[in-house]
C-alpha cells in the first residue's frame, strides 16, 4: 500500500511511475484485482462540480495523478506529491513488462481498428509483449452487447484490461463490470492512449512535456479541446481560494478553544 494523499476529496497514491507499475504487478502476481484511475484536473474539477461524480472516480484501487496541475494542487495545499504520474507512461510501461511478467493485456477502446493498430505498434516496440485481443469502445454499455464485450473479454484469458473509452465513462463501465471479469487482475482506465499508442494521436514533443506543457501542445493541436481546458485554471484557482478557507477556518477553530 501507498500512502495516499487527498487532492479536493480524492484519495490520490503518492508514487512515481515505477512504483505504480510496481504495484500494479505485485497485485496482479498475488491475484488481486486492481482497478487504477488517472485524473486528471479537468476530471478532478468534474467531482469537485458534481458532488456524485466522487463515487465513480473516488472507486478507484489506485488513483494516480494524470496531469501536473494536480500534483500543483497538492502543493499548494501543502501536501507535495513525488510525481505526476500519467497514465499514458504507466500503461506503456506495464505493456513493457508484459513479456516478462507473463501479463495477457487486453484493449478495449477507441475507434474501429484503432485497438488492433495500438497492439501492433507495441508488439513492434515490444516484441515479447502478450496481447490477446481488442474491441473498439463504441458498443452499447448494457445489455447484451455489453455481455458480449464481457465474454470475450473473459474467454482471452487476459491478465491486463486497457479500458479507453474517456472519462467519466470508462471509470463507470469499470465499477460496473469489474466484477463480471473475475480473472482480470489490472483494470486501466486510460482515455486516449490507444489513440497515442497506435500514432493517431502523436504525443507532444518531448520539449513540452519537460516544460509541462503537454496540454498546451494538445490544445495547439485540437482547439476544440478549450472549453474542457478552462477547468485547469478555474481548478487551480479554486485549489487557492480553498487553502484559505481551510487556514481561515483553522485560525477560528484555535481562537474559539
Ligand atoms: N471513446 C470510445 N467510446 C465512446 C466514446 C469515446 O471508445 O463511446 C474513445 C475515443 O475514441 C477516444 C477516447 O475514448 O479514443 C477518449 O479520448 P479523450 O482524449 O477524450 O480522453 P482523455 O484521455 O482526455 O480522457
Amino acid at each position: 500500500m501507498s500512502e495516499k494523499i487527498n487532492v479536493r476529496g480524492l484519495n490520490f497514491d503518492n508514487v512515481t511511475v515505477e512504483e505504480a507499475v510496481d504495484m500494479m504487478i505485485k497485485n496482479a502476481k498475488e491475484g488481486k484485482q486492481t482497478s487504477v484511475f488517472t485524473p486528471n484536473p479537468e476530471i478532478v474539477q468534474m467531482c469537485i462540480d458534481n458532488p456524485e461524480m466522487y463515487d465513480v472516480i473516488g472507486k478507484g484501487d489506485m488513483i494516480l495523478p494524470d496531469g501536473i496541475g494536480v500534483v500543483k494542487a497538492a502543493k499548494i495545499l501543502g501536501t507535495p506529491m513525488k510525481a505526476r504520474c500519467p497514465g499514458f507512461d504507466c500503461g506503456k510501461r506495464l505493456i513493457s513488462f508484459s513479456g516478462k511478467e507473463n501479463l495477457k493485456i487486453f484493449f478495449m477502446g477507441s475507434k474501429p481498428g484503432i485497438a488492433d493498430e495500438a497492439a501492433a505498434k507495441m508488439t513492434e516496440e515490444f516484441p515479447d509483449a502478450i496481447f490477446v485481443g481488442t474491441n473498439d469502445g463504441y458498443f452499447k454499455k448494457e445489455g447484451e452487447e455489453n455481455d458480449a464485450v464481457v465474454e470475450k473479454i473473459n474467454a482471452s484469458g487476459a491478465d491486463v484490461l486497457f479500458v479507453c473509452l474517456g472519462a467519466p465513462a470508462q471509470e463507470k463501465w469499470i465499477n460496473a463490470n469489474r466484477d463480471r471479469l473475475p480473472n482480470v487482475k489490472v483494470i486501466l482506465a486510460l482515455g486516449g492512449s490507444l489513440d497515442g499508442y497506435s500514432g493517431n494521436v502523436k504525443r507532444a514533443p518531448k520539449v513540452f512535456i519537460k516544460l509541462n506543457l503537454e496540454w498546451f501542445y494538445r490544445l495547439l493541436c485540437q482547439p476544440s479541446r478549450i472549453g474542457r481546458m478552462m477547468k485547469l485554471p478555474k481548478f487551480l484557482f479554486g485549489t487557492i481560494a480553498y487553502k484559505k478557507q481551510l487556514k481561515k477556518e483553522a485560525k477560528k477553530a484555535k481562537r474559539s478553544k
